[in-house]
């Protein structure tokens, strides 16, 4: 006999079944596409999944590993030792490449913070993952070094399967070290997958985005977002729907509401409306003092809720009176008998400035103050 009773051979061990494919929310129109052309083995050796923010790139690229280095018929099986590699982020054949801090950065220093933190949020987004770094509000980048690296590791023969898979999280962060990959994009080795994750592909370089076969993801849906907060955090169904509405289809922004113990931005914008309508000097005062506390990126944030609020304003008219009812909708709807469309869009254009001035570093608190001003005379035209 060549095994004995007990000792099973290792490609025959079976794990419970887990597929990265389980957590995708609304993309099934693209994953059957690559389903299809993977299965037929003419899946792209350079491809491009870019899609809007948090519409779940890292999940489409785990799933198209699982897929690409499975070794069973049907793939991926979610239980060969393959799949279960791929399920803990430890297949040796399959790399990542990501945005790091300082020029001498490699990818390969930070897999295991990478693979921590993509394994607890699959939806993670460059601000969930900088803050592993404890380097908010440092510039990332894709270094020079690092695009070295990626040529050197895609030339390793595949240690356990048939393939090596690079996954490139966020590429647009290579900028113009994106050249230092044009050779490789265009003539992968044989038997490798270069497969790119972006969430920003106009910024790539049309050199890059040339040689990659391009694969678009949609928002995701509201109703798929709204399931996924409920069923995966601890948070009220009222408040998943709210947090839904508002996050555009993107799913990691949802996620950071939830954690952050809902929607501070709420009291906020009340505060704001209030200040704002009846110029409260005073009032503005104490608004000013509030933001000036958050990070840059939660200004933008806050300023992109208050898009999302005018956004539920402008539907207001049009909902059915019986919709389901939370805080955020009531408050839309209570707004939007008091701010008509045409100012709507003057404050969506004021918010745009408001977003554009603090990326370019202005000085915020005349920045709000103009912003609180101006918000100010709108409304008492409205
Ligand atoms: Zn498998």
């Amino acid at each position: 006999m060549l095994f004995s009773e007990e000792e099973i051979p290792v490609s025959k061990i079976r794990y419970p079944k887990v597929l990265w494919s389980e957590k995708i929310l609304s993309q099934s129109h693209i994953l059957n596409l690559l389903n299809k052309i993977a299965q037929e083995g003419r899946f792209p050796h350079c491809s491009l999944i870019s899609g809007p923010p948090g519409s779940g790139q890292l999940l489409i690229g785990l799933h198209l590993a699982q897929l690409l280095l499975c070794k069973e018929e049907d793939k991926p099986c979610g239980t060969c030792a393959s799949c279960y590699k791929v399920i803990h982020m430890i297949h040796p054949d399959l790399n990542y490449s990501f945005p790091t801090i300082g020029s001498g950065s490699l990818c390969t220093d930070h897999y295991q913070e990478f693979r921590n933190s993509v394994i607890k949020n699959p939806y993670m987004n460059i601000q969930n993952w900088l803050k592993v770094a404890d380097a908010e509000n440092k510039q990332a980048n894709i270094t020079a070094k690092e695009a070295k690296s990626i040529i050197e590791r895609m030339s390793f023969k595949p240690f356990e399967s048939n393939c090596n898979v690079m996954l490139i999280w966020l590429p647009e962060y290579l900028g113009k070290e994106s050249n230092i990959l044009l050779k490789l994009l265009e003539e992968p080795p044989t038997n490798s997958y270069l497969i790119l994750l972006s969430e920003d592909s106009k910024s790539l370089l049309a050199t890059v985005k040339s040689r990659a076969q391009e694969y678009l993801l949609r928002p995701v849906e509201t109703n798929d977002i709204e399931e996924y907060l409920k069923q995966n955090f601890n948070v009220a169904e009222s408040k998943a729907s709210e947090y839904a509405l508002v996050c555009e289809g993107n799913v990691s922004l949802s996620i950071q509401w939830v954690e952050e113990e809902g929607i501070k931005h709420m009291e906020l914008i009340k505060q704001m409306f209030r200040a704002s309508y009846i110029v409260d000097p005073l009032n503005y005062l104490d608004w000013i003092d509030k933001i000036i506390l958050l990070t840059r990126d939660e200004m933008k944030q806050y300023f992109q809720f208050l898009n999302s609020v005018l956004e539920l304003c402008l539907k207001a008219p049009y909902s059915q009176p019986n919709q389901s009812s939370n805080e955020l909708l009531d408050y839309s709807r209570k707004i939007s008998t008091k701010i008509n469309h045409e100012s709507i869009e003057k404050i969506v254009i004021l918010i745009e400035e408001c977003i554009f001035g603090i990326q370019r570093n202005a000085n915020i608190r005349i920045l709000l103050l103009d912003f609180l001003i101006k918000l100010s005379a709108i409304l008492r035209k409205s």
